[in-house]
């Protein structure tokens, strides 16, 4: 656990960049502090490993002041992200992840079998390890970035913007590896972003601060998202927020899917005007996996190609968050919201209707968190 004690930073300046900060990171738990700029993230961040010193209050880790632990001892417990990497720009891949071991005197050898086993775990293969920085794109450096805090297997785990400088696409999947990393390591991390749904998507926890390094509030995402506690959360938090709460809520087995008859791709033109159902029949692979809805009075040919498909609909699994289900309702050409088993074979189709009248039967109990 990593708690801030009434924690104060004023710059020389005047700057008051923290202000009385209280606050609690669990073990093994994602904390992530969101923010406008210059609200004292990276102030909070950087004095939990002593890179900034407070002016007043205690921070501790585990059950120690980090004031009283030695700052080389302190850094190898704590791994440090930083945006854009902060690689060192003339070691390759490898010598980059192991630097912090090499110097507590690992041996080169190990060194080197540790290195691609970090990169492993960052999704990155072997071939990477001889390469140099500029060699990588952005992504890739990030997740670098990512094996070298874990070199020394630190219990704790601190994050600054680590997907801000990456493009939205690649920064999704940055994402959902972090998030499935996590559950293998289950570090106790702090993260840092500026960004609200970043914080909405990693957080056990989610901190706002405000400007002048004011906590505003602390929270799950879910009830963040239900209950911001003043004006500025809500406003922060932003629009659409009773939508994007929904992504919080498990449907269990509140949803429950009808038969969708379907036809498989290559299928005879008279199968799926026989299958179609308003005009729309959901074509299928040869195991069974939605591929796209055609419009059966349209097809190109005698047969379904891919050429007929509309590929507009999402598919959820049905036991999914109301937000995947009522998404593949609204975006189904057909207006029936495709769901998917396990393995991702169809499971039937829900309505709008359906899920609509699911959302408001579960509003009815107080929400929890699902995670
Ligand atoms: P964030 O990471 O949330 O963008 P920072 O922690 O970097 O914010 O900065 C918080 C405030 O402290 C800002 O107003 C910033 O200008 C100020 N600040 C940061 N570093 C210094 C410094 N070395 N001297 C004076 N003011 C600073
Ligand atoms: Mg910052």
């Amino acid at each position: 656990m990593i708690e801030f004690s009434k924690v104060t930073k004023a710059y020389p300046d005047g700057t008051v960049a923290v202000d009385r900060l209280s606050l609690r990171a669990p073990t093994g738990k994602i904390t992530v502090l969101v923010g406008p700029s210059g609200c004292g993230k990276t102030t909070s961040m950087r004095m939990i490993n002593r890179l900034i010193e407070p002016t007043a209050g205690t921070i501790t880790l585990g059950d120690r002041p980090v004031s009283d632990v030695d700052a080389v001892e302190l850094r190898r417990q704590i791994g440090y992200v930083i945006q854009n990497a902060g690689l060192f720009p003339h070691k390759n891949v490898a010598d980059n992840v192991m630097a912090l071991p090499r110097l507590l005197g690992l041996g080169r050898r190990e060194a080197r079998t540790r290195a691609l086993e970090l990169l492993g775990l960052v999704g990155l293969g072997p071939q990477y390890a001889d390469r140099y920085p500029w060699q990588l794109s952005g992504g890739q450096q990030q997740r670098v970035g990512v094996a070298r805090a874990l070199a020394a297997d630190p219990p704790y785990l601190l994050m600054d913007e680590p997907f801000s400088a990456v493009d939205p696409v690649v920064r999704g999947q940055l994402q959902d590896e972090f998030l499935r990393l996590q559950r293998e390591i289950g570090k106790t991390i702090v993260l840092v972003t500026h960004d609200i749904d970043e914080a909405l998507k990693l957080g056990d926890q989610v901190a706002v601060l405000r400007e002048g390094g004011r906590l505003a509030q602390c929270a799950a995402p879910a009830e963040l998202l239900a209950q911001p506690a003043d004006a500025f959360v809500a406003a922060f938090v932003g629009r659409d927020r009773g939508y994007r709460a929904l992504g919080f809520t498990g449907a269990g087995d509140a949803v429950r899917p009808v038969d969708e008859p379907s036809v498989k791709l290559g299928a005879a033109r008279a199968e799926a005007e026989a299958a179609a159902l308003d005009g729309w029949v959901l074509v299928t692979d040869a195991d069974l996996r939605p591929v796209g809805w055609t419009a059966a009075d349209r097809l190109d040919g005698d047969k379904v190609t891919e050429r007929d498909l509309n590929l507009s609909a999402t598919t959820a699994r049905a036991d999914g968050t109301f937000r995947e289900l009522l998404d593949a309702a609204l975006s189904s050409p057909s207006g029936r919201g495709v769901v998917v088993d396990a393995e991702g074979r169809l499971a039937g189709t829900v309505s709008p209707r359906a899920v609509a009248e699911a959302i408001e039967t579960a509003s009815a109990v107080p929400a929890g968190d699902p995670r």
